[in-house]
């Protein structure tokens, strides 16, 4: 054995089983692959990253600098400053219409860290989570380093990536402790319509099952949808928990603040958990959250109305190369179309497709494979038009090429 592969077993064998469960999230390779080429002055056309490209709203920014300029930057609460926690939940209230009070909130280190915890909170070895695939990359790994297993349902691009009531009762055994409902969902824009989730969460009542209802792309859905959540239905707390995050909403990914809203109990769980990993979040980023959660909303129709004519434009391009299907996302702002009918003997799987799309073409997006579906692609459209239009371009000459 050469000596590097030696220290590289010994290290891996260092290292926890824990740790050893889980993989580094492909979102971030991709975006890490192609931010080394732009580095070598390659132009990239990258639908990898999922992140807004607008800037973070003037307002929230001037609220951080002031927090800057009067010193506030010493340690917070554990679970954020009181006023931002009530504003979250009055925010919550005014736009999605539940009914929370601060001591059943926590803000977190993105909305990541509310899951995290929430997970880690609740799942014993040998537990299971259930969750839609294709599925957010990190729901699986998480439940894995907690040592829970995970469940995955089902959805179907010809059914909107929808995950049914009746699935997730089907999934649903004496080891379930948590349903996952993704809506709007990273990686398919696929939204369940609010009856549906009604089900759902009465599935997870009846049987004794907490839902986690991850809303970090609430505020971006289609046409004459509107923003929902299941907190609005009266009674709802006990058993559900809110996921929510600033990065989509108010384009604030860098700043890293989520939150969750969910029974006081497993608040206090999750602080603990927190106050021995992370402590409190950033206090200027929180001030930042506070402007954003009591400020003016007008930054985010504005986005909405800009992912919709990309969205029109990126959906209508991938529809005319020749193999490629594209099921038209309802919220969020990705596309997810499979192109395994373009498979052949030199690119036989998503990740192929990906490597040489990159290799070739230099076009960065995400091979399905991570979100638990081989033969899809995933690209984010939070991009300008221009590279819209130019990335189509490439990938049409590339698929073309293939054949
Ligand atoms: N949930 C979903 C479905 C996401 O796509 C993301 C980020 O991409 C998150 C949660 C977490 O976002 P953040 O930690 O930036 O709040």
């Amino acid at each position: 054995m050469e000596p590097a592969t030696v220290v590289k077993t010994e290290l891996a064998t260092q290292l926890s089983d824990r740790v050893n469960r889980i993989a580094a999230s492909p979102t971030m390779m991709v975006v890490q692959a192609a931010d080394q080429l732009k580095a070598k002055g390659v132009d990239v056309a990258d639908f990898g990253a999922g992140e807004p490209d607008f800037p973070t709203p003037e307002h929230i920014k001037r609220a951080c600098i002031k927090a800057l300029e009067e010193n506030r930057t010493k340690y917070t609460p554990v679970p954020g400053i009181t006023p931002l926690r009530q504003a979250i939940c009055d925010w919550h209230k005014r736009e999605l219409g539940s009914s929370y009070q601060s001591n059943e909130c926590v803000v977190t280190v993105g909305g990541k860290q509310a899951i995290f915890n929430a997970v880690c909170s609740l799942v014993n070895p040998g537990d299971e989570v259930v969750m839609a695939a294709p599925y957010w990359v990190s729901y699986p790994d998480i439940v894995k380093y907690a040592g829970g297993k995970p469940v995955v349902v089902e959805t179907h691009a010809d059914d909107g990536f929808i995950m049914r009531a009746a699935q997730v009762e089907k999934a649903i055994t004496p080891r379930t402790r948590i349903v996952i409902a993704n809506s709007p969902s990273n990686p398919t824009g696929g939204v369940i319509p609010a009856g549906e989730l009604q089900k759902i969460f009465e599935v997870c009542q009846r049987r004794g099952v907490w839902l986690m209802s991850d809303e970090c792309y609430s505020h971006f859905v289609y046409g004459d949808a509107k923003p929902y959540s299941i907190a609005s239905v009266p009674e709802s707390k006990a058993g559900l928990i809110v996921i929510g995050s600033m990065s989509k909403t108010f384009a604030m990914t860098g700043w890293r603040i989520g939150y969750a809203l969910a029974p006081q109990l497993l608040i206090a769980a999750m602080t603990k958990l927190q106050s021995q990993s992370t402590s409190n979040p950033t206090s200027i980023a929180q001030y930042a959250a506070m402007a954003a959660m009591t400020g003016s909303m007008e930054s985010v129709p504005v986005m909405l109305a800009e992912y919709a004519r990309r969205r029109e434009r990126i959906v209508a391009g991938l529809r005319a190369i020749p193999g490629v299907t594209c099921t038209a996302p309802a919220g969020a702002f990705y596309v997810f179309p499979n192109v395994s009918a373009c498979f052949n003997s030199s690119m036989s799987s998503a990740a192929e497709v990906a490597k040489q799309l990159l290799e070739r073409e230099h076009v960065a997006l995400v091979p399905g494979e991570g979100f638990g579906a081989p033969g899809f692609l995933r690209l984010s459209y939070a991009t300008s038009m221009d590279r819209i239009d130019e990335g189509l371009r490439r990938m049409a000459r590339f698929f073309s090429q293939a054949k």
